[in-house]
């Protein structure tokens, strides 16, 4: 499986780390290898200073398809999750400076954290969920689906003329604002729609 993520898809974000705002939705690539296996702690790489929380509402995709067309996209995913995409964030910095990929920072061993999956029907209208991200029981991220500039539906199409999408691949839509560094002992704890998602104990 594959693990495709979307940058750049939340307005304050682009704003927080001064990026410009895409004309196309930003497409970067995790392994399989960078999901963080389930209640394993997040241990911080020795190559970074500075990794960053991400929250990121996730989609599995439950059938095979290429060149999906936007009003067929709800036939190919069945769950919504919720994750992190951990960030080596002065890597990425150095990266994008030489205008190179930032595969390094972004998907390196348990970058990815993969919660529970929740079946769409439960959750109601997909493009209106709460969703946050809590460090040490304070909120640090804070949003709602509504905010994407590219919605499930448009991302499943975009992509989909890219890569053929397969049973089980993962999509992280994007992050909104709020992200920040981690640190040793911190407990990051994820909720969608009210339901707790995951717990990560950051060493
Ligand atoms: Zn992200």
């Amino acid at each position: 499986m594959k693990i495709i993520c979307i940058g750049r898809n939340y307005t304050e974000h682009i704003a927080e780390l001064q990026n410009e705002k895409p004309s196309d939705p930003v497409i970067f690539i995790k392994p399989d290898s960078s999901i963080l296996k389930n209640q394993h702690d997040f241990y911080i790489p020795e190559f970074s200073k500075d990794v960053h929380y991400e929250v990121e509402v996730l989609v599995k995709i439950s059938k095979v398809g290429k060149h999906i067309d936007q009003k067929f996209a709800p036939k190919y995913y069945k769950e919504i999750g919720l994750g992190i995409d951990f960030t080596a964030r002065d890597l990425q910095s150095k990266l994008k400076e030489k205008g190179l990929p930032w595969e390094k920072a972004k998907g390196f061993d348990d970058a990815a954290v993969v919660g529970k999956w929740i079946p769409k029907e439960k959750l109601g209208d997909i493009n209106n969920l709460d969703f946050s991200l809590l460090k040490n029981g304070q909120t640090v991220q804070n949003a709602n689906t509504s905010l994407m500039l590219w919605k499930v539906d448009e991302l499943i199409s975009y992509i989909s003329t890219f890569f053929t999408l397969k049973t089980g691949d993962i999509i992280f839509t994007g992050t909104p604002a709020g992200v920040g560094k981690v640190n040793p002992d911190d407990v990051l704890e994820g909720y969608l729609s009210e339901e707790k998602m995951f717990s990560v104990n950051v060493k």
